[in-house]
């Protein structure tokens, strides 16, 4: 049963592939092929758009990409949350000389421009001869072929620009139909504020902008995705393109400072806020901590208990450490965090929002969840157990949609002269694995995975080989 992509009714056909591209969709019986297989019982779907992620960010030691393409993840945007392989020319023409299995395209992130002029003097607005010479650096990757522009608006340094500066780097991709995409300035405690923010830049860059997992993050704003979706149909009314990606889990992950958007980390009373408002201290685990890796893997309150300190206090304290270290150190400090803040009832109500595709947020190497089972999630745990929604929804979420909401041609959809990325999955038994206790547990039912007309996966493995090209903005 084919699942093109565009979200219609499946229909059953074969599908035959000439390189790397689908030749012929409808009856080929009695056509004979080098490689034929019997996908009877299967659907059939374009490979998964990942259109937030962070796979790219080790890819040379995971070349096989197998916590993403067994889940039939076939492409993969890098350059997220701010962050990008900087400049992209050289990142391309390492990916160019040691290609990997999927697909490759990247954002050009305002984090890494800003580092390159800032430097260590980035608590600050940025002058306007900074925000020139951030432009020329935005041009070069858009050039290179970068998406677009993409901010971390919640982590350092792009914390300290205002709206301006990321609204002036966002006008200088328009010329170039580049798009924008951000994890937002807050999650929680200034969402509403950070909403607009993005719907303002879309505004006045007059470019496309998608909202990076997109989440309700505190406990007074659950129940609000009615409200939200409100403001962006309303936005899209108004000919903001906005969009959203989504991964189905109700905890994030994250650096624990992430918690303290105005970076008062001594802030007790902070501290007692945000364990009371955002996440609950047995809901915190504490996925990385390289000053004491005994506490990796235990909540908050646990750590708080063995050091017989209040969960506040101790979550000062844990912070205050790694300061303190990286002082010394002279360098970051690996730390990070799972945290509950999400609810179910939102998780779907966005999920279903027509605008929203799915992501994974998901890197090979993670301690979330994600990393290994995000796509798999929604097919078994959303579509065939809670109904949220058909699975050629869920499927156009994954493909067609994403790849219109990314500008990418000729991928997203089985249909004959597109690229031949293809997944077949048993949707009777598609379901991830992976956990919190076993993050790289492999997903049942992704049967078979083809990345331009080559299989990178079967039989629970990856195949060894590296068909992935890098795809350049259309
Ligand atoms: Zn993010």
């Amino acid at each position: 049963m084919i699942y093109d992509g565009n979200g219609g009714e499946p229909y059953k056909a074969d599908i035959g592939i000439r390189t790397d591209t689908i030749a012929f969709i409808g009856d080929l019986a009695g056509v004979s092929a080098r490689i034929s297989i019997d996908a009877r019982g299967m659907a059939v779907a374009p490979g998964f758009i990942d259109t937030h992620s962070h796979y790219g960010g080790d890819l040379f030691n995971h070349r096989d990409f197998l916590a993403a393409v067994s889940q039939g993840i076939t492409t993969v945007i890098s350059g997220q949350d701010g962050s990008s392989s900087f400049p992209l020319t050289k990142f391309y023409k390492e990916l160019a000389d040691t290609p990997v299995a999927v697909n490759i395209a990247s954002y050009s992130g305002h984090n890494t421009l800003r580092d390159s002029i800032l430097g260590k003097d980035f608590k600050r607005f940025a002058t306007a001869s900074e925000i020139e010479k951030m432009k020329a650096l935005l041009r070069q990757d858009m050039d290179a072929g970068a998406l677009g522009l993409s901010t971390g608006l919640e982590y350092d340094p792009g914390i300290y620009s205002n709206k301006e500066e990321v609204s002036e780097l966002a006008k200088e991709v328009t010329a170039y139909q580049g798009r924008y995409i951000s994890h937002i300035r807050s999650e929680d405690r200034y969402f509403w504020d950070a909403i607009n923010e993005i719907i303002t830049i879309g505004k006045e860059a007059k470019i496309p902008v998608q909202v990076s997992h997109i989440k309700l993050a505190m406990h007074n704003l659950w129940g609000k995705a009615d409200s939200l979706l409100a403001l962006l149909d309303k936005a899209r009314k108004e000919g903001i393109e906005i969009s959203s990606d989504i991964y189905p889990y109700s905890f994030w992950h994250s650096t624990i400072r992430v918690l303290f958007p105005k970076r008062n980390f001594t802030d007790e009373k902070e501290a007692e806020m945000i364990l009371h408002e955002i996440t609950l201290p047995d809901d915190i685990i504490l996925s990385a901590y390289e000053i004491q890796p005994e506490y990796e893997g235990k909540t908050l309150a646990a750590i708080a208990k063995l050091e017989n300190k209040t969960p506040a206090r101790m979550l000062v304290e844990l912070i205050a450490r790694i300061e303190e270290w990286e002082k010394k150190n002279n360098r970051g400090c690996d730390e990070g965090i799972m945290a509950t803040s999400m609810n179910e009832t939102d998780i779907k109500k966005l999920m279903q929002w027509p605008h929203a595709n799915i992501c994974s947020d998901g890197s090979s190497s993670g301690t979330h969840p994600r990393g290994y089972g995000a796509f798999t999630r929604v097919l078994g745990k959303y579509v065939r157990n809670e109904k949220t929604m058909p699975l050629s929804e869920a499927i156009h979420k994954m493909t067609g949609l994403s790849a219109k909401q990314m500008g990418m041609k000729k991928r997203g959809l089985i249909q004959s002269g597109y690229f031949a990325d293809i997944v077949i999955l048993n949707s009777e038994t598609v379901e991830d694995k992976a956990t919190v206790a076993e993050p790289h547990k492999i997903s049942e039912g992704i049967e078979h995975v083809f990345v331009n007309g080559t299989l990178v996966f079967e039989n629970k493995k990856t195949t060894g080989k590296y068909p992935g090209i890098i795809i350049k903005r259309q």
